[in-house]
């Protein structure tokens, strides 16, 4: 089982639930066989357009948090998922019950039974054990802040190390060609082909 998630929850969080759930879900099914080959995954849900708010205001109605949150899609008989969770809070009945939904038509079932085992008191009771299976927010690492001014410093410290290094090759290669002319100068003034000069 793979799950690629995109939300602002927990990677971890969310595969506790998933996978309680689909060991509840199998005491009730049967094992079901592929679960390594099982690909869940999970987006934020879509905010709303523009003129479903139109709509709301029009009608006085107030504008639910988020448009279609808590939706999910698999073939029958598939083994890919796409769920979609509303990023600001969340129920994890209501989590699980999509999970198992989908799971179902995986499972190569249609809407005739459904995760029946959720309102049961036994099976069900730990989705409100927030203790054990809490669903948090993922962690946001915040980038340090960028000083400008330091940041030029350290760009203008660069520049004149890279400067300095660059004199030091050219220093080195003139006192080698300087060898070279002392050389010549001394080979050509012995052989009088130039003069050498005082
Ligand atoms: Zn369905």
């Amino acid at each position: 089982m793979e799950i690629i998630n995109k939300t602002n929850w927990r990677t971890s969080d969310l595969k506790k639930i998933i996978t309680r759930a689909f060991a509840e879900d199998d005491k009730v099914e049967g094992k079901y066989l592929y679960r390594k080959y099982l690909v869940i995954k999970i987006f934020n849900a879509t905010p709303w357009q523009k003129h479903f708010l139109e709509h709301f205001k029009k009608k006085g109605i107030p504008v639910p948090r988020e448009r279609r949150a808590y939706t999910g899609r698999a073939f029958l008989g598939g083994y890919r998922m796409i769920m979609k969770l509303p990023s600001n809070e969340i129920d994890k009945r209501m989590l699980v019950k999509i999970f198992v939904h989908e799971l179902t038509h995986i499972r190569g079932y249609r809407h005739s039974k459904m995760g029946y085992w959720l309102t049961d008191k036994e099976a069900g009771s730990w989705m409100d054990d927030d203790i054990n299976y809490p669903v948090r927010q993922k962690e946001i690492k915040l980038k340090p802040k960028v000083d400008l001014q330091v940041k030029r410093y350290e760009h203008a410290l660069a520049a004149v190390k890279d400067k300095k290094s660059k004199l030091k090759r050219l220093q080195n290669q003139i006192k080698k060609w300087t060898q070279k002319t002392r050389y010549y100068e001394h080979v050509l003034a012995a052989n009088g082909k130039i003069k050498k000069e005082d």
